[in-house]
């Protein structure tokens, strides 16, 4: 089989994989998510500082950011929430 065959193969199967792994994320509840608080400060501009929080699901791997402002607070249980309402743990 040719190269160029052999590798448009395989590329398919990483988009497909991809997306797979894209639908098992999207139903995953994010159980033990964590936050990590990060700062982009000393800018020349300081209007360009940013706060910022990292979050990593340790069942399916997901991981983003979101601004820190962003960061909502359960009214019943006082438990950090991020913007899509996902419980987390912040951690340093
Ligand atoms: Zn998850």
């Amino acid at each position: 089989m040719k190269i160029r065959t052999r590798v448009d193969k395989v590329n398919q199967k990483i988009v497909n994989l991809r997306a797979e792994l894209e639908q098992i994320r999207k139903t995953c509840p994010h159980q033990g998510l964590t936050g990590t608080y990060r700062a982009n400060v000393g800018n020349y501009d300081s209007s360009s500082d940013t706060y910022y929080i990292v979050y990593r699901c340790p069942e399916c791997d997901a991981h983003w950011q979101e601004y820190q402002h962003d960061i909502r607070r359960d009214k019943e249980t006082g438990d950090s929430l991020s913007k899509d309402g996902f419980k987390f743990t912040p951690t340093n």
